[in-house]
């Protein structure tokens, strides 16, 4: 009673006014029509009150590729006055672009582009002068194209060519986590890591023998990263909060994927572009279509192959700060000049030594563009990560799938010497006939593409 006595009505009133006024924000900021970001914040906050979990700095950026780094667009330097306007325009909108989109963050003036470089900073951008006359043929780059080696002899068409061979996945204990693997029955487990790494050193021993400097960008069935899982919990939550989906198991999702796929691959990456500096990288996958229950997979009477090239940066990839510069850098070094003509001799090789058609996207696809090559089918144009930030020329194979059932039969067959029959046709194994495939076209693409001498007797 006595304290109440002390509170004069001004107090009261300032009190009010402050009640008042918190009330007032609070029930505006709920009952406004919410931006994704105000969605993320109340979203955060539920996620955290759930978890218990201490407040979490790491906001996902939107404006980056997942684990993106921002780039430094000064890099890009090197190339003024490098690619005339007819050639920049006709990659941009031929190879690596799939609709319009792209103007809204490149500007195309007679003898110079503006291109956008941070879409949080109004106008912050970057001018590209284009050469007048014509385009260098080989401007700066940290890898050789087949024309620009020294002549070699027939008997090694790939001297002084350093190729990096990427096994695609990880495998082994691995395979479950990364859904690379499936098992029928009491069959061996079919895992995708396993059979990339296995064929890989068959290709490393033949293309060695060949001339060319080998690298394996993984050797075992371990990731290259050291991170693990667990140490992407940060960036997977406020990934899952961007997404609005922050449910424990989809944040679980997230965190694997960053670690297997993501986080895996820009370490890879890491090795390419820093220690091997290769001419060429071969990323090796076995396709798949849908299997559904791993344990009791879905089987197909589909088979085919396809290559994949650098290409086809989709509006939303575009709208990344970091996924439009990747793109400009593989354009100034030219990188599809050499990819192309590569990704179509093992196209080709595949073609001929597997007897596999080629897949096909829809012709509606948005995500893949058809590189014509007369005479060559089965050669598309993708933008995944590994031929986006590995700076080089790259060929991603996909070829046979895996849950086709003479494929499988293949697979548990295992590797041998010889031929052996498989449905009927006496074959090779399967992991030879694709390092045959790989091999044969390589030697040839280096035999039609480099200066060749017959050595003094
Ligand atoms: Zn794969």
């Amino acid at each position: 009673m006595s304290k109440k006595s002390h509170l004069n009505p001004l107090v009261i009133t300032l009190a009010i006014l402050l009640v008042a006024s918190l009330l007032y924000i609070v029930v505006t900021k709920t009952a406004a029509p919410t931006s994704p970001q105000a969605e993320n914040v109340t979203a955060s906050t539920k996620l955290i009150d759930a978890e218990s979990k201490p407040f979490i700095n790491s906001e996902h950026d939107q404006t980056l590729a997942d684990l993106g780094i921002r780039p430094d667009w000064t890099i890009l330097d090197i190339w003024q006055d490098t690619i005339t306007r007819d050639d920049f325009l006709n990659l941009l909108t031929k190879v690596y672009t799939v609709d319009d989109t792209w103007k809204r963050y490149i500007t195309v003036h007679d003898d110079h582009a503006i291109i956008l470089t941070d879409t949080r900073v109004k106008d912050a951008s970057y001018r590209l002068n284009f050469s007048h006359i014509l385009s260098a043929t080989s401007p700066d780059r940290n890898w050789n194209a087949a024309g620009d080696l020294p002549p070699t002899t027939e008997r090694k068409p790939l001297s002084g060519v350093h190729i990096a061979i990427d096994p695609g996945h990880i495998g082994g204990e691995f395979a479950k986590l990364e859904e690379r693997w499936f098992k029928i029955g009491d069959s061996k487990p079919v895992m995708e890591g396993d059979m990339t790494l296995f064929t890989a050193k068959i290709i490393k021993r033949q293309l060695t023998r060949l001339g060319a400097k080998v690298y394996l960008v993984r050797k075992n069935s371990s990731p290259v990263t050291l991170r693990k899982p667990a140490d992407y919990r940060a960036e997977a939550e406020a990934k899952a909060v961007s997404l609005g989906i922050t449910d424990e198991s989809s944040i679980t999702a997230l965190q694997n994927k960053y670690f297997y796929r993501t986080g895996e691959i820009r370490e890879r990456a890491r090795r390419v572009n820093l220690a091997f500096r290769p001419d060429l990288v071969l990323c090796l996958h076995y396709n798949a279509e849908s299997w559904d229950d791993p344990s009791n997979p879905t089987l197909t009477t589909r088979n085919h192959y396809h290559v994949l090239l650098h290409g086809a940066v989709t509006s939303g990839e575009l709208a990344h700060d970091d996924e439009r510069f990747e793109m400009l850098v593989k354009i100034l070094q030219r990188s599809h000049d050499e990819e192309k003509p590569l990704g179509a001799y093992i196209a080709q090789g595949f073609a001929k030594f597997t007897g596999l058609p080629a897949f096909n996207y829809s012709p509606e696809s948005t995500r893949a563009v058809k590189v014509k090559v007369e005479g060559v089918d089965g050669l598309w144009a993708r933008n995944l990560l590994a031929n986006r930030i590995y700076q080089c020329p790259v060929i991603f194979l996909e070829p046979y799938v895996m849950n086709n059932q003479e494929v499988f039969d293949r697979v548990q067959l295992g590797d041998y010497d010889g031929m052996q029959m498989v449905n009927g046709i006496m074959k090779k194994s399967i992991f030879r006939e694709y390092a045959a495939s790989v091999t044969e076209a390589l030697k040839a693409y280096y035999l039609n593409h480099r200066a060749i001498y017959s050595p003094q007797r």
